[in-house]
């Protein structure tokens, strides 16, 4: 199987056998398998276009054969499609959103696209943003604003032991040091410092 990536009209010469015999195709009930998230997906797409060369048999996969694979695998896993993620963004820019959102604007320009596919936790989030309207007010406070005292108070006693008053280095060192001191190197001189 090769992959064509170029637009030229039908027929294409075959890579394979060199005989300008490659037509478009479908494949029935294919057996797609494709990573995600770091994990291998199977599922089967009902029929697959592709490019076959009529001639030896050789089937090419196009940018619409890739397209259609990358939006089975969404719907497979449940996660929003390119336009329904740009639907989300309405009247927002790319830069706005993306820093909404804690990520950079060519991200939020290759889900729309289509190109990359979001992470699982990232579509939980903009499921939220979609039906949460505070979701956003929130985000659109100071850092740090939107957290309860509760929480500041539940971690600030003990966190940081070397901080708590008086201030030492000794201390500091307590907690920070990894890897001991070097051993004082033997000179001529004596003990170097
Ligand atoms: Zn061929």
């Amino acid at each position: 199987m090769m992959r064509e990536q170029t637009a030229k009209p039908f027929p294409w010469r075959c890579p394979k056998c060199l005989k300008r015999a490659v037509q478009p195709n479908v494949l029935p009930e294919y057996q797609a398998k494709a990573k995600h998230d770091g994990r291998l997906h199977e599922f089967t797409i009902p029929a697959l276009q592709v490019a076959r060369c009529q001639a030896c048999g050789e089937v090419l996969f196009t940018n619409e054969t890739d397209e259609q694979i990358s939006r089975a695998l969404r719907e497979n896993l449940g996660l929003l499609q390119p336009e329904q993620i740009r639907a989300l963004r309405a009247e927002r820019t790319q830069q706005d959103f993306a820093d909404l959102l804690g990520t950079a604007t060519e991200t939020i320009s290759r889900w729309e696209t289509g190109v990359v596919i979001q992470s699982r936790s990232m579509d939980k989030f903009l499921r939220i943003f979609m039906t949460l309207p505070e979701a956003e007010e929130t985000l659109r406070q100071p850092r740090g604003a939107s957290v309860p005292n509760e929480w500041a108070k539940a971690v600030s006693p003990n966190a940081l032991p070397a901080f708590q008053a008086p201030f030492s280095w000794d201390a500091m060192f307590e907690v920070s040091y990894e890897t001991p001191p070097p051993a004082p190197v033997e000179t001529p001189y004596g003990l170097a410092a």
